[in-house]
């Protein structure tokens, strides 16, 4: 979806209201931890306040991932809020560390915006939860599930992964 700055321009103010659904194929073949996602649903406004562009609202989506620890299949619901602001003035981006995101045309192309921001969401080590036990580095048992009798050295649950690929690592 694209938004017109001229629309945003008459509108004075005014927030401009939209739905945008993201391609689920896209969201998916552009982050490795994602096994399936059901269409990004993102729901917002634009609006000109000033001399500034901006763009906010919310996205939400059904993500399925394999735990980094056990892998088990799970999914998660992201909700993921997004804002962003945006100028047409060169002398309004002062320098690289702003914020402000500098236009060169007269629209905000909503799609590549929102992907971007709904994948800086997805984690690169995903966990069914916070504190998975992880598969037994011994007899790989599911330790969520049932406990075993190996006589593994204990470890920090949040450090289990690591110890799992060191283990792999080492055989
Ligand atoms: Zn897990
Ligand atoms: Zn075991």
């Amino acid at each position: 979806m694209i938004i017109r700055l001229s629309e945003l321009d008459h509108r004075k103010g005014e927030p401009l209201p939209f739905r945008v659904t993201l391609d689920a194929d896209d969201i998916k073949s552009r982050h490795q931890e994602i096994r399936s996602v059901t269409p990004v649903q993102a729901v917002g406004e634009a609006a000109k306040l000033g001399d500034l562009y901006y763009v906010n609202g919310d996205m939400e989506a059904d993500v399925n991932y394999v735990c980094a620890r056990c892998l088990t299949t799970f999914t998660q619901h992201m909700h993921v809020p997004f804002s962003e602001s945006f100028t047409n003035d060169e002398s309004l981006v002062l320098d690289e560390e702003s914020d402000i995101q500098l236009l060169d045309g007269e629209e905000i192309e909503l799609d590549p915006l929102l992907s971007e921001d709904f994948l800086l969401e997805v984690p690169t080590f995903p966990l069914c939860s916070e504190d998975c036990k992880g598969l037994c580095p011994t007899c790989g048992v599911n330790r969520n599930e049932q406990p075993c009798s190996c006589k593994n050295e204990r470890i920090d649950p949040r450090l289990a992964g690591l110890a799992d690929f060191f283990q792999k690592n080492n055989e």
